[in-house]
């Protein structure tokens, strides 16, 4: 059984509050963990959650507006004192790298470990392994953003136990079946893939899209994921605000959904404005029903 799911440190925008934090959340696929954004006191809200770091060994910034990555050295820092050996690989805007080495300079910090900077480009692949991919894609807000895509590979077909039990294949021959090849017993009677093996499950997917304006040059990156988490810092009466400083609304995060054909809509980056945003999820229903508010602390299982 996989487990890919996503745990909310913060959901708010640019002002922290008593109850929202800046952006930041973890996704763990499997024994991975991935931090996405790394807003002012994320490292806290880890601790409240009980979120360990253990195996966090890729961090993607999606900008360098504050609320995204304030964060970030204090982090490091505590990586450092916990004597981390274990190489961290930060993805974000090209600028990142100098400003973190700059300030790791300043306190002559000299880490135990490995800092491996990879600047953002267009649209790349940043990570790939057997069962997942994660790659970017721009974002449309007044500073070079990305978002992020984290996309399961297709799986293998499962073997029938009773077949496994009865016919005993070899190494070789299961991982034959279990890419779609039929099973030939030695007097030639052919077994079909179709009997001996059972679906897999399907493939899922997660796209992040924070901060951004409304805009559908989105949707060829983000079609028919199963939980995008989109930006609605606004609500509807703040459309011409939204557009002005390129964030979106509620009704338009729900739109591109609808128009992307995801299966799930997750809420974020809420304006300090709202001490309860669930005004926002009723807009965004309007347009799109299947919309949840992120919660922090909250963990969405995909
Ligand atoms: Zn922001």
């Amino acid at each position: 059984m996989t487990d890919f799911q996503v745990t909310i440190l913060g959901n708010g925008s640019a002002v922290p509050t008593a109850f929202q934090n800046p952006t930041a959340q973890l996704l763990r696929y499997n024994q991975h963990k991935f931090l996405i954004d790394c807003g002012e006191g994320t490292q806290m809200q880890m601790i409240k959650y009980q979120v360990t770091h253990k195996n966090l060994s890729h961090i993607f910034i999606s900008h360098l507006h504050g609320d995204h990555y304030f964060g970030l050295i204090g982090m490091i820092s505590t990586f450092h004192l916990f004597g981390r050996e274990l190489p961290l690989h930060i993805y974000g805007p090209g600028p990142l790298e100098q400003i973190i080495k700059m300030q790791l300079k300043a306190s002559d910090t000299r880490l135990k470990f490995s800092l491996l900077f990879h600047a953002l480009r267009d649209t790349e692949t940043l990570f790939e392994d057997k069962h997942l991919k994660i790659s970017c894609f721009p974002l449309y807000h007044k500073t070079p953003t990305w978002g992020f895509l984290f996309r399961e590979k297709g799986k293998e077909r499962n073997l029938r136990k009773n077949f496994v039990a009865h016919y005993t294949p070899g190494i070789e021959q299961m991982h034959r079946i279990k890419q779609g090849d039929d099973f030939i017993l030695s007097d030639g009677t052919v077994l079909k893939n179709a009997d001996i093996t059972l679906n897999p499950s399907i493939p899922k997917s997660y796209a992040y899209c924070s901060d951004t304006a409304y805009d559908e040059r989105l949707i060829p990156f983000v079609r028919s994921v199963d939980l995008l988490y989109h930006e609605a810092t606004f609500d509807n009466n703040m459309t011409v605000i939204a557009a002005e400083k390129f964030h979106s609304t509620a009704r338009q995060a729900a739109r591109l959904a609808a128009k992307a054909g995801v299966k799930q809509l997750l809420l974020g980056h809420f304006s300090a404005r709202f001490s309860e945003p669930s005004h926002l999820l009723e807009e965004a229903r309007e347009v799109f029903e299947n919309t949840l508010l992120s919660r922090q602390g909250e963990t969405y299982v995909l």
